[in-house]
């Protein structure tokens, strides 16, 4: 039979959002666990250099995420790492999160799920991920080594990911939906110190032709809806994130684009449930923000078990 515990808290997601949350939470002698189903750190574990994190000039964000993991666990935060999460009933005074081998039974809540790239609108898509098609720089620009790249989107993280890959890219085609880029111009001033870099504007790619290796990318012109063809060894795609709320969606209200909405302390719809970060229904979506959710989570989800919310 599968183990119970009853628990305090049980915080979904060991993103910054999340581990910020566990220490605040750990500091209130709050019984605690961190449930994460891939790597503790999330998504700045994919930036290699965070220069706007208060205290560091310049480090990258796998070594930050690293050093935010060892400062909870210093502090005696349990993380379930590759935890897969079965079910979760948020309904009830006490909250049910049933992983593979145990029941939890908490007195709140924090979801800090984060967010996962948009995937490339083609049909090729499901074809062609992580073959030609890559949405992480870091874990896959080494393969085009002297190659060719296409880079989709002209926001901070296409053109962070565009510098990135030139020291491995013959050449980077980026190919941008608007006439200008969203970037900030100092990211950009950085890129374009490039001579190897073009962009191709108003434009959308339509298919990825080819099987292992790619034969064309078809791209339209959203202005004019003229076609063309384009050559290129891979695609690497910024083209914004989703909210991972799924596990939840049947339990709190969600905005029309998916983010769990929340009152300015975190509280969900449902009493006893809290949000922290990128899942979250806001404007401005940075580790910075990030922790901060963590923390104001944090201290009112013990408020709420204490008895005063
Ligand atoms: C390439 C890149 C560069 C960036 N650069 C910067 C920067 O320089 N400065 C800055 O301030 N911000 C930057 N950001 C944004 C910043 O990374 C995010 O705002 C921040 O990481 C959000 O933290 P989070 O904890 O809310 O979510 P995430 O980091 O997404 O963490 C959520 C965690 O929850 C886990 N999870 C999801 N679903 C489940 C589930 N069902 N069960 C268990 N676990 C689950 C995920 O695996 C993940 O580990 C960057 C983002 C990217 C992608």
């Amino acid at each position: 039979m599968k183990e119970e515990r009853a628990i305090d808290l049980v915080i979904i997601g060991a993103g910054a959002a999340g581990l910020t949350a566990s220490i605040y939470a750990v500091r209130a002698k709050l019984d605690t666990i961190v449930l994460e189903n891939e790597i503790v750190g999330g998504q700045i574990k994919n930036s290699y250099s965070v220069e706007n994190f208060p205290g560091f000039d310049v480090i990258s964000g796998d070594e930050l995420a690293s050093k935010m993991e060892n400062h909870a666990l210093k502090l005696g935060v349990d993380i379930n790492e590759f935890g897969y999460i079965k079910s979760v009933k948020l309904t009830d005074e006490e909250k049910i999160i049933e992983t593979d081998d145990v029941i939890y039974k908490a007195k709140a809540v924090i979801i800090a799920t984060g967010a996962k790239p948009r995937e490339l609108p083609v049909p090729e898509e499901k074809d062609l991920h992580g073959k030609v098609i890559h949405y992480c720089e870091l874990c896959d620009g080494a393969l085009y080594d002297g190659k060719d790249i296409v880079v989709v989107g002209g926001g901070n993280s296409a053109i962070e990911a565009a510098t990135y890959l030139t020291r491995y890219a013959k050449s980077i085609t980026i190919v941008h939906q608007f006439d200008t880029l969203q970037a900030e111009k100092s990211d950009q001033d950085e890129l374009f110190k490039h001579k190897n870099v073009n962009v191709i504007w108003n434009s959308e790619i339509r298919n990825v032709v080819g099987d292992n290796k790619i034969e064309k990318i078809i791209i339209e012109n959203v202005k004019t809806g003229e076609k063309s063809d384009i050559h290129s060894d891979g695609i690497f795609v910024y083209i914004g994130y989703v909210p991972k709320a799924d596990i939840v969606k049947d339990y709190v209200t969600l905005n029309k684009w998916g983010y769990i909405e929340a009152d300015e302390n975190m509280g969900t719809n449902v009493k006893g449930v809290f949000v922290a970060g990128d899942v979250r229904d806001k404007k401005i979506r940075q580790l910075t923000t990030a922790v901060s959710d963590g923390t104001i989570a944090a201290l009112n989800a013990e408020k709420y078990i204490s008895g005063g919310r």
